[in-house]
């Protein structure tokens, strides 16, 4: 499977990055795992809009989701559109909640757009994709996924605190592409929201994963700072996210 980062930033898009949106592609299915801020123009540079086969959403924070209402539209307006639904995966309450984006209900036209599964915890089966689900430690229902494709895996953690249900998750996972929204020497960061850089690094050692990604970089950090920090606490190959930034596993 291809893995290819579109947008790695957290909580608001920056300059070089939309909010959080990962492609995973295999035997040309498509699967887009959330769509946050900015997500829907470079999703562009990697897939046209009529190409992408489902959608999975973590949760139902902007940073995560609110590009999918665009996408709705741009589904609409397509050549030869309206597309027909694709499926949405995501948490109970996301037709309601993307529905209203565009200050209208829009109930009918997201509805004819996607077709809606709730999650809950356990294996879904996606196009050629086996996807784990597990719930992470953040303020709102949120899901992790362990994404796996003929032998190789990945596991995402979405946005969470200190999780165990994370390091069951990504136990023995080929990549680790793990949040590191903190840093340990940032006073005030509220528990059981976001890991620091060190805590993604100890949540990748404890789980074994072969390699670490670190995303949901959030704009006013310093990288190199997150970087340095989960070093110390993770002895494998380790690298920042960034948008772009493509994985052959
Ligand atoms: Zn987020
Ligand atoms: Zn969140």
């Amino acid at each position: 499977m291809r893995l290819t980062v579109v947008g790695c930033a957290g909580t608001f898009p920056g300059p070089d990055s939309p909010s959080s949106c990962y492609l995973f592609e295999a035997d040309g299915f498509r699967l887009v795992v959330d769509m946050g801020h900015g997500a829907l123009g470079v999703l562009q540079r990697y897939a046209g809009i009529a190409d992408i086969d489902a959608v999975l959403l973590s949760h139902l924070h902007a940073d995560h989701c609110v590009d999918l209402y665009g996408y709705r539209v741009a589904r609409h307006y397509a050549p030869g559109g309206p597309l027909p639904p694709i499926p949405v995966y995501a948490p109970v309450g996301a037709l309601e909640r993307i529905a209203k984006i565009h200050g209208v209900d829009d109930h009918d036209g997201v509805a004819r757009a996607f077709s809606f599964r709730a999650l809950a915890p356990g294996r879904h089966e996606i196009g050629p994709f086996t996807v784990e689900a597990g719930r992470m430690n953040h303020p709102v229902e949120t899901f992790g996924f362990r994404v796996s494709r003929d032998g190789a895996s990945v596991a995402y953690s979405a946005d969470t605190g200190e999780c165990d249900e994370l390091v069951r998750l990504a136990r023995g996972a080929d990549l680790a592409l793990f949040e590191a929204s903190f840093l340990t020497t940032q006073p005030g960061c509220p528990p059981n929201v976001h890991l620091t850089a060190r805590q993604a690094a100890e949540h990748a050692r404890r789980a074994d994963t072969g390699r670490l990604v670190l995303t949901h970089l959030v704009p006013w950090n310093d990288r190199l700072a997150t970087l340095e920090e989960a070093t110390r606490s993770f002895p494998g190959h380790l690298t920042l996210a960034s948008s772009g930034l493509t994985f052959d596993l």
